[in-house]
């Protein structure tokens, strides 16, 4: 970024001076916005007229009147910013309601001769305002942060604007509802004080508590960081929860469904075994490379690498060709019906096939009906895929199932050797689907499921779930958590942020709500003094409102 120079440098010296009053007028006024954000008007006002009490309260301590002035000429001059702010709440549509409770509780507090609490609330309040200020513009920062350097995650980001997020509404109208509380005890209290006036000190005193503790802004601004910062803790580990309900869904789930190939495995299959029937092992692989031609499946990649055809490479002959999901593949060739895929396939059909002497995946191929013998393929268990899922246990899993289309030998052992607490072979991708209603039948409706998969047939799967997780991420993959990075380490870091997102979520409200609760009892029975009750709820707030932004850097 570069540094902006003083506007005076900038201005030319050939020019009139009503045309330097403009350009200097222009310059200011495009510095107005920044200087808004940073140290807007309200807040200036403010804390100009907060520290203007103190001065003059103290300065003129034996003279009462002066200081009832000094707090009226304080009131005046916060007043135009304060106006400001609630006439732009009302351009915006909303209501200005935090901003009038505020001006009330100050009243009140001027009412009553409070002079020292009502400096230190209007101080406070403003710092406060100013750490709300500076925790937006952290936000705006992040956001162009990403646009710049993580372009692809920007869309997704901008869109997570909690203001309308389900969970965000929902804390919104739970403060706006304490909120009316606040102020139903306020205004209750306030009339109250009408049948009282030869004593009406106790009476405004409570409405006075009420009014300074009623706003919101606490709560609302924590969850709508919290929520934020959790969107971007995860887009810098190139995790994309596709929106704001994820996060919330996702902590949920105890019970993690894999699917084998691509997802635990790399997906990088090798050649171990050709065993042909009747013609040569060039043949077996060719014929096997052609029927898989269009495929996009890790197997078929393989076969096709293994005889050098490559996407694009024209076939003329080939007409048709239909894809089998979880058993393989059905190509009319030339002529030849070629089926290439598991036992499944080929007993299907009728054909016999010879069973492989040693345990493994084993792809048999047939032409016109005539076994042609099978290729035998393995591929490697991914480099941390034990590591992450015992990560994944240690971040509160307790149920790990692989549901796989492969033969049980090869499932069953590479469960085995993960610590899979369960493990269901052979399954079509829409049976992969029924594992799924069946594993939530078994473990309860409300216990939440999670699938993870490479994305490729794994719709039916992701559609029973209710968190679908894809490692890989494929350009039209609608997975509900997108891994782009491909690393199976970030699955579970991306449940690990989900879970301490909501931590701190759960922590930031109890807190703000607790401190309110307390300090509005302590206000309304005079047990501490009101210096410390208007005081402190900014402070924590404060606080809170620094709580908030670690979440922006959630591990
Ligand atoms: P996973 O459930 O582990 O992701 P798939 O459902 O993709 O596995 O595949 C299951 C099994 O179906 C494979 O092990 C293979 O035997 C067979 N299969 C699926 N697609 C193909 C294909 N294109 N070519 C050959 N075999 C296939
Ligand atoms: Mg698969």
């Amino acid at each position: 970024m570069t540094k902006s120079r003083s506007p005076l440098k900038k201005i030319p010296a050939i020019l009139s001076i009503p045309e330097k009053a403009s350009v200097l007028f222009n310059h200011v006024r495009k510095l107005r916005l920044p200087l808004e954000r940073n140290f807007s008007g309200r807040e200036f006002g403010l804390l100009l007229a907060a520290v203007l009490i103190l001065i003059v309260s103290a300065a003129v301590r034996p003279l009462a009147a002066y200081r009832t002035i000094a707090c009226l000429v304080a009131v005046l001059l916060c007043f135009p910013s304060i106006f400001l702010s609630a006439w732009r709440l009302v351009w915006q549509k909303q209501v200005p309601a935090e901003e009038i409770s505020l001006v009330l509780a100050a009243l009140l507090a001027v009412l009553l001769k409070e002079f020292l609490p009502a400096a230190l609330f209007f101080i406070f309040v403003s710092l406060f305002r100013l750490m709300q200020g500076y925790a937006l513009l952290h936000r705006d920062a992040e956001l162009d942060r990403f646009q710049e350097e993580k372009e692809a995650y920007y869309p997704i980001l901008s869109r997570w604007d909690a203001e309308e997020s389900r969970h965000g509404a929902a804390v919104y109208s739970v403060c706006f509802g304490v909120f009316l509380v606040f102020c139903l005890i306020g205004a209750v209290s306030l009339v109250l004080t009408l049948f009282h006036l030869d004593d009406p000190a106790g009476w405004l005193h409570s409405a006075m508590i009420a009014f300074a503790l009623a706003s919101p802004s606490t709560a609302c601004y924590s969850v709508l960081l919290i929520h934020f910062g959790t969107a971007c803790s995860a887009a810098r580990a190139d995790i994309v929860y596709s929106d704001d309900r994820v996060p919330e869904d996702y902590r949920k789930c105890r019970l993690f469904a894999f699917s084998k190939t691509g997802t635990v495995t790399d997906g990088k299959y090798v050649i171990s075994e050709i065993a042909p029937v009747g013609i040569s092992e060039t043949e077996l692989l060719r014929i096997a490379a052609i029927a898989e031609y269009k495929s996009q499946h890790p197997i078929a990649k393989t076969l096709k690498e293994a005889v050098g055809l490559r996407d694009g490479s024209s076939l003329e002959d080939l007409i048709t060709v239909n894809e089998i999901p979880g058993k393989g593949i059905s190509t009319f060739y030339a002529g030849h019906q070629i089926y290439v895929g598991n036992g499944t396939l080929l007993d299907e059909h009728g054909i016999w096939f010879a069973v492989p002497a040693k345990s493994g995946s084993a792809i048999h191929v047939a032409v016109d009906n005539t076994y042609r013998g099978y290729i035998m393929i393995s591929d490697a268990i991914r480099e941390s895929a034990f590591d992450a899922l015992e990560e994944l246990r240690e971040a509160g899993a307790n149920t790990l199932v692989m549901l796989t289309g492969d033969v049980r030998s090869t499932a069953r052992a590479l469960a085995s050797s993960l610590n899979f607490d369960m493990v269901k072979p052979e399954l079509t991708p829409a049976e992969k689907g029924t594992a799924v209603k069946y594993l939530r039948s078994v473990h309860g409706d409300d216990a939440s499921i999670a699938c993870v998969g490479d994305g490729y047939q794994d719709a039916e799967m992701f559609e029973e779930s209710d968190i679908s997780v894809c490692l890989e991420a494929p350009p039209d993959c609608t997975a509900e958590v997108r891994i782009f990075s491909g690393d199976i380490l970030a699955i579970p870091k991306s449940f690990r942020i989900c879970r301490n997102a909501s931590r701190m979520l759960i922590i930031s409200l109890a807190v703000s709500a607790a401190v309110k609760a307390i300090l509005f009892f302590l206000g309304m029975l005079s047990l501490a003094p009101d210096a410390v009750v208007l005081t402190a709820v900014s402070i924590v707030g404060m606080l809170l409102m620094v709580y908030a932004l670690l979440s922006f850097r959630i591990d």
